[in-house]
This record gives C-alpha cells, structure tokens and sequence, in this order.
C-alpha cells in the first residue's frame, strides 16, 4: 500500500476541489452508506475535511500530521492532535493503527490511516447494524449470514469452525431453502449448515428461526408410523 510521506507538505486542495469531493463523498453516501447509519459530517467541519483528504488519496496511507496539516490551513484555529480514527467509529471504511490491511499480511502502522472504498461500511460497524435490524436489512446472503453470527439457523454450527454434531467436520453454511414450494429468494433463505442443508433436503417447511414447521413432500409420511399414515388418510377422507 502506498504511503504518503509523514513530513509535511500535504497536498493543496482548493475550496472548490473540496466541494467537488465533498459532492462526490455525499453522493457515494447516499447510495452506500447512509442505509447502514454511517454518519456524513456536515461540510467544512473537522471531519469533513479529513474525510475530503482521505478520499483523494483513497487507498493510500496518509500519516495524520499530513492531515492535520491541511485541516490547520482551511481551519487555522483548529488543534495539531486531531482524532482521524472517529470516523472509522462513524462507520467510514478507514483503517487505523493496529488494524488489519485485508488480503495482506500486514497491519497498520502507528499514526497512519488509509480509508479503502466509499462503496461498504467498516465491516465491523456493518456487522453491528445488520445485527440490530435482522435479518430484513440483508441485502445478499454474505450479510444474512452476519445477522445469524455465522451458525446454522437449525443447530447452531458455527462456519469454518468443528460441526457441533460431527466435529471432524469443518462447517459450511449453505443457502436453506425455507419453503421448498416458493422460489429461493433472500426471503425464503435461512443459513444451514452442509449437514442440516443435507439430511432436511427439500421435505420440511422451516421458520426464519431454523425450526421445522411443516412437512414440503411425502418422504416423512412414507417413512411415518403406521398409525400417523392412517390419521392422515381418515383425515383426508374427512376432508373429501
Ligand atoms: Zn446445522
């Protein structure tokens, strides 16, 4: 990753290339963020500014005297020690100190930050907001996953951790499938793991809690008890 050097001269920005950006930043919000309680700071605010720096030099580290620096120039008033890492609690996807670079084996050095894409929140920030709306707010099955804490609706198994019930076997959590009768929408989804996804196939109805509620074919009657297939066919006799 690209670091911009700790010394000074941080770039010039003039005010209309910050309201440009700024424009730019407010729109990729709108589009991205804002539907998971990321927060927009107010324009030419502290955080703003930084945001604005950040974002043209998306993708590379920038040391945070740099933009303390430039802040100081647009805001003379406002203080050296300046708190870049509030936005990544705002939800922005900046990374700070500490923090894990993805796909590399590296970590953020101390008094860097780096925001990566505009286009998803700070996965844990993600992670928490799916949580607290459920699992309506999902958008794809990577995030019904998350408001399931990655185990199986129906026993629990956790993914890519042992099988509760076979721990020689590592947990994939696949696309369950509901309501065998309607399409596999998100909304007929529940995540369950290879075993469950298996042994249920297609013959159980389950709730978005992975609990079975009703039979989706004949294989449970034809492996029933005598006496269930005889209720069954006094029922349906009842019935016609
Ligand atoms: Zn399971």
């Amino acid at each position: 990753m690209k670091k911009i050097s700790k010394q000074g001269n941080h770039t010039h920005i003039s005010n209309n290339e910050i309201n440009s950006i700024y424009a730019k930043l407010k729109n990729e919000h709108a589009t991205y963020l804002a539907q998971y309680g990321v927060r927009l700071p107010k324009k030419y605010s502290m955080k703003a500014l930084w945001l604005v720096y950040l974002r043209k030099c998306r993708g590379k580290l920038v040391h945070k005297d740099t933009i303390s620096e430039f802040v100081q120039s647009k805001k003379p008033k406002s203080g050296k020690d300046q708190q870049v890492r509030h936005l990544a609690s705002d939800g922005w996807y900046v990374l700070n100190k500490g923090d894990k670079i993805p796909n590399q084996d590296k970590k953020i050095e101390s008094g860097y930050h780096v925001l990566l894409t505009v286009e998803n929140p700070k996965p844990n920030f993600l992670h928490k907001a799916l949580k607290r709306a459920g699992r309506v707010s999902a958008q794809n099955f990577e995030q019904l996953k998350v408001t399931y804490d990655f185990r199986c609706a129906t026993c629990g198994s956790i993914e890519n951790k042992p099988h509760i019930l076979e721990p020689t076997l590592i947990t994939t959590l696949q696309q369950g499938h509901m309501n065998p009768h309607d399409k596999l929408t998100l909304k007929n989804t529940i995540p369950q793991c290879q075993l469950c996804n298996q042994t249920y196939q297609d013959d159980y109805v389950f709730n978005d809690k992975g609990r079975v509620i009703a039979v989706a074919s004949t294989t449970p009657i034809i492996k029933a008890h005598d006496s269930v297939k005889q209720a069954i066919k006094d029922m349906l006799n009842n019935e016609s």
